[in-house]
């Protein structure tokens, strides 16, 4: 009996230390986030499309955006792709989208538009539904660098969904550069995970170096590609 009280003894003595300038801080609350609808947009998203209008984006070639907007979808034109008119770094972004239901052409042909985080990073969007091509330019590549794991299409005219985790190269102080990052689900699946993102853009797009931000970009790749529920949580 004595043993276990002096043992209890120990114990709070111990604890009390604890509460001294070493005690690890607690955790603050999370902040509650109302999820929405099964697909979102969860209560603290921006919504860049919400079926409505282009009201958050710009063209590529003129002021205006030339996507077409009908019955809460948006889709591409061959006037040039949109770019959302805020900028981000690290974010959390919900896209879907659905290339077109009658299949033309064939590799890079089919389906191809694309995410560009930043307006330089692609998460190719393109119909792998049974359409080949070179593996790190097909649907859910991080274009140019990276395959997905798996391909995950669905059929042509579906609607396909993205959920990208993006977190943004940095330059630090002493000039280095430190690689960003992308984590892709496809249709729910899993097909980039945590692949480190340079500092240098993947297309010719002019843009140089390490920068913090930079716009959503959609391509107009010449392929009737659909889209609705953009929306993008910083973080
Ligand atoms: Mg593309």
């Amino acid at each position: 009996m004595k043993r276990v009280v002096l043992a209890a003894l120990g114990l709070a003595a111990a604890s009390s230390s604890l509460r001294g300038a070493d005690a690890p801080k607690p955790d603050p609350e999370p902040r509650v986030v109302e999820p929405g609808p099964v697909g979102g947009p969860p209560s603290d998203a921006i919504v860049l499309f919400d079926g409505k209008d282009l009201s958050q984006f710009r063209g590529e070639r003129s002021a205006e955006p030339k996507w077409k907007v009908e019955n809460g979808v948006m889709e591409t034109t061959p006037q040039g792709g949109i770019f959302s008119k805020q900028e981000f770094g690290d974010c959390q972004l919900h896209v879907e989208w659905a290339a077109p239901a009658e299949v033309k052409g064939e590799g890079q042909g089919r389906g191809n538009s694309g995410v560009y985080l930043m307006g330089r990073y692609e998460i190719q969007v393109l119909d792998s539904y049974q359409n080949k091509t070179y593996p790190n330019g097909q649907c859910g590549a991080f274009y140019g660098h990276n395959a997905p794991l798996v391909n995950a299409c669905r059929k042509p005219g579906e609607w396909q969904t993205y959920d990208i985790i993006f977190r943004a190269p940095r330059k630090l102080a002493d000039g280095t550069g430190q690689p960003g990052s992308f984590t892709v689900l496809h249709n729910g699946v899993l097909i980039q995970d945590h692949i480190p993102v340079g500092g240098e853009p993947t297309t010719a797009a002019p843009l140089r170096g390490v920068v913090e931000q930079g716009p959503l970009y959609l391509q107009d790749h010449g392929n009737p590609v659909r889209f609705r529920n953009v929306w993008i949580r910083p973080l």
